[in-house]
């Protein structure tokens, strides 16, 4: 079959579009799906460049996110049948241990990610569990389902079961452009928040305006923690979302009221922050890291896309051979959402 594939860590030009053998299904509760669209987030482009606890076999199959039709099941594959419609949760979990019975699943020893410890999704075929698929939800193209699951599973747990966001609250949204920006945005909207939102785009800025954003600040000319004291009293911002890392830290603690939530699913820019601790307890702040999601919430945002109240923005599609471009257009930073990478026309 053919795949969208890394023949070696480096860097986006070991990306080769070339055949690989298809997967089989192997155990009763296996799915094998016919992909149609995958979708780019910024761990498929850390894993080019390797990452600490991903050790792939080469050639690697890139891509988390995904959607296609179902072609076989194993003999109990769940409620799935040939011809199915799904989207790919691509957290894989055992389900079984303590931390999937409570709902953690992201905390399971055995936790893994398509694309990152598993063979992924920009591939004509892929087998994965019954429990990691949803159907996709009418209405819904495949360009959209497969770009819907990552960031909105992630955006919805930072949100929801880890910074509680409560209705009236004030949210400050970094980097609104990104996947995860634009999933947060709308989540804070669905729960009555107030999203201060910012990019270094005014385009950028005007769709995040028209999805629901309060307020929107371009942060390369405009002063982010004055703004959101302007906004909010000169109290701060309840809940921080930052998944850029060193480049906004900082500004992310100045930004944040005393009691406030600075939840964290990523460092693009870089891991290494520092923090006074007398600051940590005197303003009562909580740091939180999250990352990806439970099969619960799966089912959730699953459920509130057939609702219509969560729907992924698409920045562009292009065709497998392609792949690779729509990489650097994440390393350049131009997307306005998911990029998508079609694998069956
Ligand atoms: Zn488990």
């Amino acid at each position: 079959m053919r795949a969208l594939t890394l023949t070696e860590i480096g860097g986006l030009d070991r990306l080769r579009v070339g055949e690989v053998p298809p997967p089989a299904i192997r155990g009763p509760d296996d799915v094998l799906v016919r992909i149609r669209c995958a979708a780019l987030n910024r761990l498929d482009l850390w894993m080019t460049g390797g990452l600490p606890n991903a050790t792939p076999t080469f050639p690697h199959v890139v891509g988390s996110d995904g959607a296609g039709v179902v072609e076989a099941v194993g003999h109990s594959g769940g409620p799935w049948r040939p011809g199915d419609r799904v989207l790919i949760n691509p957290g894989l979990s055992c389900g079984r241990c303590p931390a999937c019975e409570e709902g953690e699943d992201p905390l399971c020893s055995r936790y893994g990610i398509l694309g990152e410890h598993l063979p992924g999704t920009a591939a004509e075929l892929v087998v994965l569990p019954a429990a990691n698929l949803g159907q996709v939800p009418e209405g819904m193209s495949w360009p959209e389902a497969a770009g819907f699951t990552l960031v909105t599973l992630t955006a919805w747990r930072m949100l929801t079961r880890r910074a509680r966001l409560q209705p009236g609250e004030t949210v400050l949204i970094w980097g609104v452009g990104g996947g995860i920006g634009m999933a947060a945005l709308q989540i804070a909207v669905l729960l009555g928040a107030r999203p201060i939102v910012t990019s270094g785009s005014d385009a950028k800025l005007e769709t995040a305006t028209r999805l629901g954003a309060s307020v929107a600040v371009n942060h390369t000319s405009a002063d982010v923690v004055a703004a959101v004291r302007r906004e909010t009293a000169g109290r701060g911002a309840h809940v921080v979302v930052d998944c850029v890392g060193e480049a906004t830290w900082t500004d992310s603690l100045r930004a944040l009221r005393r009691g406030g939530r600075l939840v964290v699913c990523g460092a693009t820019t870089g891991p290494s922050v520092s923090l006074d601790l007398r600051r940590l307890f005197w303003h009562q702040w909580s740091i939180l890291g999250s990352t990806m999601g439970s099969r619960k919430e799966f089912a959730e945002i699953v459920r509130l896309a057939g609702e219509r109240k969560l729907w992924p923005v698409i920045d562009s599609v292009v065709p497998l051979a392609q792949g690779a471009a729509a990489y650097q257009r994440m390393q350049r930073g131009e997307q306005t959402g998911k990029l998508v990478i079609e694998v069956s026309p």
